[in-house]
């Protein structure tokens, strides 16, 4: 009989990649996704330890699976990723009903582990080596990549993919979790990475968005021949089919010139590029090991904006951090107010065991106060989103249709009618969905500009999947709404599509779901499939 998997995924892209990999792993073998825990037999976390918020939420949703596990004794409970890494036995310590703790250079593993579950076998814990567990080789090694065939079902949309360049991290920031749980930097191979992205785009992926902690940092070096960066882009570029290529996190330092030209010019690489700064001040930069001063940061700022004036960088702050003072709060209120950010993702530090900022420098910044900071800089952002959003009022925007607005996808959920995927397969078949949903159905729909702006437009649902001109009419600061130039969507009467029950009239254009991007435009806007991701910071 088949058995069913309910997945839910928190973090970053990587652990969405991860999510999407273990799931075609377990459907090649007969499992299906399940819609809720209580149609699954087996329920799995992918877990992230970048913060202690994200891994109470997946404490305190153990605590919830136990009760049906007591139900229905057989459930297999598992967790995966980050967490299983860092706390590998105190997972089950404490929370005795787990079966499953796999970390994410283990995940190759899962489908044995279930099995052997499933047999009878008992828990099982599979992680791979300590930062100080061995030589580097040896560290690395249990740390295996695989490269598994993909599952559009778990993507982000079906025509938008991540495509990992390298795995682990190598830079030991004082704050981070991710080298310890992730492991050492290693690359994958260019023709691994062409290969696995020309198979995405056969398939039917248009915008393919490549992850590595630190993806500028890519180097690999094979027959005296050394491939960056500019030049994987330059490879994937070529790719016919292929209309958008995305890149994240960067690392301030490895943002070179070669690569900065190979984004100004290559006509599929987006104008898009997230380099955390993470604080304004050189003391605390110090403090944090980031390796850089903010002169430093500043001069590549420069360069970058030189060679792409209009580029839309973002960064990463975290407030709060050990020992900041107010004087140094406000160097990177100040950063914020005069660098034009695109938009930032702003974290209270949270002091994570193992790193070197835990073990060495107390978490002395009262909680209060780092509340008062988050909410200083979200503001201080939000002016600066808007002022540069407001910019683009008038003009005319390619974007790639993603799918339903949030609000869009609130309502459908509450009629039950189809979802963006279902309705997109409606209009690829040219079948009628339930609910009479066909493909020139009109719906507020969301998108992305070339340089990663958000955009919400009324259009019919066949428009998902594509790319259309839009006429920006409205702006917020974390969205922009317009029409679709072409006038494909004007071609329906708005009016009687829109209500539910025929009444109300629809919805003004600036009505937008701010909620859309606020805490997390890096992540798809909707993150899709029946289970998948809540909140997605930097990868
Ligand atoms: N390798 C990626 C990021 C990893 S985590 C990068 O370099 O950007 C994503 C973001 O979370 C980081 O950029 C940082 O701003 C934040 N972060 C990481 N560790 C944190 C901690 N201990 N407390 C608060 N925020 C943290």
């Amino acid at each position: 009989m088949t058995k069913r998997l309910w997945i839910e995924t928190v973090g970053c892209q990587m652990n969405v990649l991860d999510s999407e990999l273990v799931v075609a792993a377990l459907r090649r073998q007969g499992w299906e996704l399940a819609h809720t825990t209580a149609e699954a037999d087996a329920v799995f976390y992918n877990t992230c330890s970048v913060r202690q918020h994200a891994e109470d939420k997946i404490y305190s949703a153990l605590g919830r699976i136990r009760l049906e596990k007591q139900q229905r004794p057989g459930l297999v409970v598992g967790v995966l990723g980050c967490m299983a890494q860092k706390d590998q036995e105190l997972v089950r310590k404490r929370a005795p009903w787990v079966d499953l703790v796999v970390g994410p250079g283990q995940l190759h593993r899962v489908p044995g582990l279930v099995d052997d579950v499933l047999a009878g076998g008992g828990p099982r814990l599979e992680v791979s080596l300590d930062r100080t567990g061995g030589s580097r080789q040896a560290i690395a090694q249990s740390f295996e990549s695989y490269d598994p065939d993909r599952d559009p079902q778990m993507r982000p949309t079906p025509f938008q993919a991540f495509v990992r360049t390298q795995t682990g991290c190598d830079k030991f920031c004082a704050f981070c979790v991710v080298p310890h749980v992730r492991g050492p930097e290693q690359a994958r191979a260019p023709a691994t990475i062409v290969a696995e992205a020309r198979k995405l785009v056969a398939e039917g992926c248009r915008e393919i968005t490549l992850i590595g902690q630190t993806v500028n940092s890519y180097r690999w070096s094979d027959g005296g021949k050394t491939t960056r960066l500019a030049d994987l882009l330059v490879l994937l570029d070529a790719i016919d089919g292929l209309d958008r290529i995305k890149f994240v996190t960067n690392y301030p330092r490895d943002m070179t010139d070669d690569l900065i030209a190979a984004v100004r010019d290559l006509p599929k690489v987006s104008h898009y590029l997230h380099v955390p700064a993470q604080h304004g001040s050189d003391a605390v930069l110090t403090r944090m090991k980031r390796g850089y001063s903010i002169g430093e940061y500043m001069e590549m700022l420069g360069r970058l904006r030189e060679a792409i004036p209009h580029a839309a960088v973002t960064s990463d702050f975290i407030v709060g951090f050990c020992g900041e003072t107010d004087a140094e709060f406000q160097t990177t209120l100040d950063l914020v107010r005069t660098a034009d950010f695109k938009n930032s993702f702003i974290f209270k530090y949270s002091p994570r065991p193992g790193t070197k900022a835990f073990d060495r420098q107390p978490d002395d910044v009262p909680e209060t106060v780092k509340k008062e900071r988050n909410q200083a800089l979200l503001e201080a952002q939000a002016e600066v989103s808007l002022a540069g959003n407001l910019r683009f009022i008038g003009t005319r925007q390619q974007v790639l249709v993603e799918g339903l607005s949030v609000r869009d996808e609130r309502r459908q959920a509450k009629s039950a009618a189809p979802s963006a995927e279902q309705a997109k397969s409606a209009a690829d078949e040219n079948t009628l969905a339930p609910e009479a949903t066909t493909p020139e159905t009109l719906a507020q729909l969301t998108g992305r500009t070339m340089c990663d702006r958000i955009v919400v437009f009324d259009a019919p649902l066949r428009l998902i999947g594509r790319l259309v001109d839009v006429d920006i009419q409205a702006a917020g600061a974390w969205s922009l709404a317009g029409d679709v130039a072409d006038g494909l969507a004007k071609a329906i009467p708005i009016e009687h599509l829109f209500s539910e029950d025929g009444s109300s009239p629809p919805p003004a254009l600036h009505d937008i779901d701010l909620k859309t991007v606020a805490g997390g435009s890096l992540a798809p806007s909707r993150p899709s499939g029946p289970n998948q991701a809540d909140s997605l910071p930097g990868a």
